[in-house]
């Protein structure tokens, strides 16, 4: 028997939407179902930076998902001695409230079946193969669908990752935790700041009603000790910067301190009847603010192999072995560069001398800025050559903070 759709996705915010919608667009019977209603929050600083909101403008969702919100076109990285400012192009930090709403309601006017508050219990498996989800309404009795794929866009502790027992690769333990909230009366002027000190990180960008979202965060190892006083932690991290500290004397705090720390991995994304994306297939430290950009490529590699699958112009096995190739070469670079921020630890002493070098060079500066936004990997921009360049156009320790 044919099943009702084509694909049922698990999970409706930054993977599971946009994978519902292109498979819609395309013309495929989506089910994609969540079992929280929108809108509503997640745990997220939602930082999108030019690469994903190229794939909102793609999509044709742009206007909408950043109404109300700054634009933020300049990023400073203070590391103390020295600071590297540049211009990556332009991100928004629009409130999940907003975003995920957009995303939703862009995939049911793509002709895709959206079920809110429908939580998954089960992932059906016959013969090896994924053919179906359990679930239920809020307070419904449990119902059974199935798919030719079940895709897991599910997060970091996907129900379908742990049904098919989706192998774990290059993975890496907790490395920071980060607390945020949100402040009124501290303008950004359209600048995402951030503050590296010896296992202190602070950072700082506008969002929706005039609130910039401020994080702090220290090494995962100090987990424990830091929650009996949280408020007490966040804060003294921010005193650590005496110029900042002085703009939040003078802010409000308009919301909890809230945060997380999270685990680092790659799960393999495909097999028999089933596919990850977003957190639920590739996870990693939030210090980059890489994972909502990241989410939107995999729904648009996903859902491309998954139409050419269906469209007979290649195997199931040969469109999603590309599709994790792709995936995987596209963002190892920055999984590693991620993880050695996240360790909090001073830069070892030959990047501190590539990093001072790039501070005070303007071309170098925005090359910085865009390999910590995504939009090139770290791969091509620490490279010996681009590193002998400029090393050779002989950038000094330029002084203090250049906001
Ligand atoms: C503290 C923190 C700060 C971050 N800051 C940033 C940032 O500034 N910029 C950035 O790009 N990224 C950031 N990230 C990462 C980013 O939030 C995630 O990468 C992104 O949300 C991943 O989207 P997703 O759709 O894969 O998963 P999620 O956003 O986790 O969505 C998964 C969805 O699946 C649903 N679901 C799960 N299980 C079931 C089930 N059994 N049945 C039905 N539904 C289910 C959940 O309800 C949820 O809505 C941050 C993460 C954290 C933790």
């Amino acid at each position: 028997m044919n099943p009702r759709y084509d694909v049922i996705v698990v999970g409706a915010r930054c993977a599971g939407s946009p994978t519902a919608m292109l498979l819609a667009r395309s013309g495929h019977r989506v089910l994609v179902v969540d079992r929280a209603g929108f809108p509503s929050d997640t745990l997220s600083t939602h930082l999108v930076h030019a690469p994903g909101v190229a794939c909102l403008g793609r999509w044709g969702l742009l206007d909408r998902a950043v109404a109300g919100c700054p634009p933020i076109d300049r990023y400073a990285f203070d590391f103390g001695p020295f600071a590297i400012t540049g211009r990556p192009g332009t991100a928004y930090a629009p409130r999940r409230t907003v975003l995920d709403s957009v995303l939703v309601e862009a995939a049911a006017a793509a002709g895709a079946e959206v079920r809110e508050r429908f939580t998954v219990s089960d992932v059906l498996v016959e013969d090896g193969r994924v053919t179906g989800i359990r679930g239920h309404g809020k307070g419904a009795r449990p119902v059974t669908e199935r798919a030719a794929v079940v895709v897991g866009a599910d997060g970091l502790h996907s129900c379908v990752a742990r049904a098919v027992r989706a192998q774990r690769y290059h993975e890496k333990p907790h490395l920071l935790c980060g607390y945020y909230a949100y402040w009124s009366g501290l303008p950004m002027d359209g600048w995402f700041e951030t503050y590296d000190r010896p296992h202190r990180g602070i950072a700082a960008w506008p969002t929706n009603d005039d609130l910039t979202l401020v994080i702090g965060g220290w090494p995962h190892r100090e987990f424990a000790a830091n929650r009996r006083d949280l408020e007490g932690s966040y804060l003294a991290t921010l005193g650590l910067v005496p110029a900042f500290h002085d703009r939040i004397r003078a802010a409000r705090r308009e919301s909890r301190i809230v945060g997380t720390a999270v685990p680092n991995y790659f799960r393999r994304p495909w097999g028999p009847g089933w596919a990850l994306v977003g957190d639920a297939g590739y996870n990693k430290d939030f210090i980059t603010a890489q994972g909502i950009q990241d989410a939107f490529r995999d729904a648009e590699l996903c859902a491309t192999a998954l139409h050419r699958s269906f469209a007979g112009e290649c195997s199931f096995d040969a469109a999603m072995g590309e599709y994790q190739a792709v995936r995987d070469a596209a963002c190892h670079a920055m999984y590693e560069f991620t993880a050695e921020l996240a360790s909090l630890e001073p830069p070892p002493p030959e990047m501190q001398q590539v990093l001072a070098a790039v501070s005070g060079d303007d071309e170098a500066m925005d090359g910085f800025t865009r390999v910590a936004a995504g939009v090139t990997s770290p791969a091509e921009f620490f490279a010996d050559e681009n590193v002998g360049r400029i090393l050779a156009r002989g950038a000094g320790i330029a002084g203090g903070p250049q906001r």
